[in-house]
């Protein structure tokens, strides 16, 4: 007996049997246009298979050059370029696994000059203007996709997947806010689906009926001027018909203002949709996003959401996720904690894709954790995530290792990260070592500062100490309004009107700890419409009340927020928008007291002078609370109602520079972090010594590179 019955049932599909209900979906490696990348790929896949992985799905190959992402982004076109797929699909099916060809033509989105759409209209997030494609391109176009899936199926491939959401070529010819043709593939509904329809059909026919043609649908488009459900609807019957087995379900084009997979959307968010299209239409559906563990995939499947669930990261951060299920050992997942930091931020931004929890993935023989040949005594100080990834992998290649902990619990600052609103899957890592560590047979001893003397037995020593928060030295931060941002984020109280000191990645977060209310409605608050009635999905986003009101200060003059994540930062920036957060930038700090911060901030002019609306060098007008910082032409500096509580006030002038209150009931300290290694200056004996993650170098630290740093230490061991 299964806990996952409806997850493990196998499913028949035209002439496959898929094992099991997860599919893993699509992911972008920059392994398929790097010269001999497939082996490692093939490497990737392999150890995917082997974890039990069913159907995968391949990262977007276009089926022409000009489809393709970029100027050098993988394409299939010619039988020359079928051997490094064989390599691929050979591994694969070596191992006992399937899997299909992804065909994404990226249309407006293709990073190059040569980029073509239905209509020369230039997308938000790109700056290329494309060329509009000629009624003769678009049907060339059409038997370049007939084309690639046959070479896919020459290659070895057991299907392939034709990507017609996320607001690529297909989708674009899909609604009106792209496509603005008058031939035979724009004007009218029917007329824009005609380019996804003849594609579907052309793949099937050059394909044969045995082949597997999965669509993914653009089931809620999340742009302006989008597709009806109707029109989704009529669309599905259509590509039924063209001859599709699975429909995959697209959730929000890449220019979408609403997040559709980062950690702050809830589980399961979006499989409403997948289940509209289930009740329509008659192949088997795949649900999409947020769904990282068996569980949320068996109700999904057991309340008739989806047939399949398709999920792409949860396969990067453990490869032996259908395994694990499968023998019922869910607690020893690895599970994506949807921060993006390591896969998409990394292939938006040219990198090769891993995965902050695993950074094994894509990197499978370099960091390959076989057995020791020398079993060592190791003791770890610090159960952060560097010193618990340290434990666990030189524990899992046979050294006898001893962890401590000072604080009663292992995990280190994501005990903190995971109380901020949308980062509870962060409790997920901790959980995943906490189960590790004790079936690895690690002496784990929380409570407990590790001194010296409690390492002098060890063969190594690493030390996974992390870091303390910077006291940034300000004058009247030790008064009693003021607190760490760790004593915020345990529960201390916090007062109505708050100043943050540091904009970085914590300032943000506590920022938004402290104003977001956790009972806010996710769809209320970004818009999004659940009853499938608004066009695309669209409706007003209704932020909720903010809980109080925050400033946060920063001393650089940059945009607040600008080292966020390069797929996820926009989220933090819009929720601490919705919530009327206040930012100051290129402040100096003068003084915390009763009332608040006190800071200079550059500009000229007189009280006088913007009172009566005429500052020096300055635009806004608004004078008393408002006024002063926004007559130092800080435009962003304030909110720019006069009298709100948590506008800065005016209390003096001086040449160059303004002094401004923030007034403040409760300043919060998030000045950065220093690192913490004080006991590697008391270790004596001449054994190798490590320091790792935090304690190594606290500046620009995130656990993707503590994780980082201690795998690569433990795979480096003898
Ligand atoms: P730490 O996490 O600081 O762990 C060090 C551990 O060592 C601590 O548990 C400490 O108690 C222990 N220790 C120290 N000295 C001793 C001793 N002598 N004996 C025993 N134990 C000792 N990073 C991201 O990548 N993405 C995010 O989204 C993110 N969000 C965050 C949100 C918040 C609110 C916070 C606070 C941090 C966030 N971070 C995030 C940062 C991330 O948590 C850190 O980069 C990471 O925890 C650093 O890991 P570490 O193991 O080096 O150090
Ligand atoms: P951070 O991102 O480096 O920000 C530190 C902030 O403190 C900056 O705003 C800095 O800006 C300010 N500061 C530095 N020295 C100061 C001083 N002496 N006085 C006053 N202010 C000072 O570090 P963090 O916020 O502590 O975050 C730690 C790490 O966790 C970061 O690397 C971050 O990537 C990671 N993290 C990531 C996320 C995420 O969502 N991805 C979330 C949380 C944390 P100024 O110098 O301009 O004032
Ligand atoms: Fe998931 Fe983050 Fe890993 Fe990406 S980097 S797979 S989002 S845990």
């Amino acid at each position: 007996m299964t806990s996952y019955p409806h997850l493990l049932a196998p499913l028949r599909v035209g002439s496959l049997t898929l094992p099991h209900r997860m599919i893993m979906g699509s992911m972008h490696t920059g392994l398929e246009e790097t010269p001999g990348g497939e082996h490692e790929l093939a490497r990737f896949y392999v150890e995917r298979v082997r974890g039990g992985a069913g159907l995968i799905v391949t990262g977007g190959i276009s089926p022409n050059e000009e489809g393709a992402a970029r100027h050098d982004g993988a394409h299939l076109s010619r039988e020359d370029q079928l051997p490094p797929h064989r390599t691929v699909t050979d591994a694969v099916h070596s191992e006992g696994g399937l899997i299909a060809l992804q065909l994404m033509h990226s249309g407006r989105y293709a990073m190059h000059a040569n980029a073509v759409a239905p209509s020369p209209l230039r997308a938000p997030i790109n700056k290329v203007t494309p060329r509009e494609l000629s009624t003769e391109e678009v049907e060339r176009t059409v038997e370049d996709f007939a084309r690639a899936a046959a070479l896919a199926q020459q290659a070895g491939y057991d299907g392939v997947e034709i990507m017609g959401s996320e607001g690529y070529l297909i989708n674009e010819f899909l609604v009106v806010h792209t496509n603005q043709r008058t031939d035979r593939y724009g004007g009218s509904d029917a007329a824009r689906r005609r380019f996804a329809v003849e594609v579907v059909r052309r793949v099937r026919e050059a394909t044969g009926p045995d082949f597997l043609v999965m669509y993914r649908l653009s089931a809620l488009d999340l742009v302006p001027d989008a597709q009806e459900f109707e029109q989704v609807l009529a669309l599905g019957r259509e590509v039924e018909e063209a001859g599709v087995s699975i429909i995959n379900t697209g959730i929000g084009w890449h220019e979408a203002r609403i997040p559709t997979i980062a950690t702050n959307v809830p589980p399961a968010a979006f499989t409403w949709v997948s289940r509209a299209l289930r009740e329509n239409l008659s192949v088997p559906v795949a649900a999409v996003n947020r769904m990282n563990t068996p569980e949320i995939g068996e109700d999904v499947i057991a309340r008739g959401d989806a047939d399949l669930v398709c999920m792409a990261r949860p396969f990067l951060a453990d490869p032996a996720f259908v395994a694990k299920a499968r023998e019922e050992r869910p607690a020893e997942i690895n599970t994506c904690i949807a921060c993006n930091q390591a896969c998409l931020d990394h292939t938006f931004s040219g990198k090769r894709m891993s995965c902050l929890v695993n950074p094994r993935a894509m990197r499978e023989d370099e960091l390959a954790l076989g057995p020791t040949r020398t079993a060592e005594r190791i003791a770890v100080v610090g159960a952060g995530p560097a010193g618990m990834a340290f434990a666990e992998a030189a524990a899992a290649r046979g050294h006898h290792v001893t962890l401590f902990e000072e604080q009663p619990e292992i995990g280190g600052q994501f005990q903190l990260a995971r109380r901020i609103p949308g980062k509870a899957d962060y409790g997920h890592t901790i959980r995943y070592f906490r189960t590790r560590l004790a079936e690895l047979g690690v002496t784990v001893r929380t409570g407990h500062t590790a001194t010296s003397q409690d390492l002098a037995d060890a063969d190594r020593v690493v030390l996974a100490t992390g870091v303390t928060p910077r006291i940034p030295g300000i004058a009247g931060e030790d008064g009693p309004t003021v607190l760490g941002y760790k004593d915020v984020l345990e529960g201390a109280p916090v007062g109505e009107r708050v100043a943050v000191v540091g904009g970085g990645g914590i300032g943000f977060d506590v920022a938004h700890f402290l104003t977001h209310d956790p009972d806010a409605d996710f769809y209320r608050e970004w818009g999004v419409d659940r009853t499938l009635e608004a066009r695309g999905g669209l409706l007003r986003p209704e932020p909720t009340a903010p809980l109080r009101h925050v400033t946060v200060l920063q001393r650089g003059e940059g945009k607040p927020g600008a080292r966020l994540g390069t797929t996820t930062g926009w989220i933090h920036r819009a929720e601490l928008h919705m919530a009327g957060v206040d930012f100051m930038t290129g402040v100096q700090y003068q003084r915390i007291d009763g009332d608040g911060v006190h800071v200079l901030v550059p500009g000229t002019g007189t009280l006088e002078d913007n009172a009566a609306g005429g500052g020096a060098g300055s635009a806004p007008r608004q004078q008393t609370r408002a006024g002063a910082a926004a007559a130092a032409g800080h435009s962003q500096a304030v909110r720019q109602e006069a009298g709100h509580p948590g506008a800065a006030t005016a209390v003096a002038l001086a040449p160059g520079k303004v002094e401004l209150l923030v007034p403040a009931d409760t300043v919060v300290l998030c000045a950065g972090q220093e690192s913490r290694a004080e006991l590697a200056e008391q270790l004596t004996g001449g054994r190798p010594v490590h320091v790792i993650g935090g304690a190594h170098v606290a500046s620009e630290l995130d656990a993707k590179r503590a994780i980082k740093e201690a795998v690569e230490l433990a795979a480096s061991l003898p």
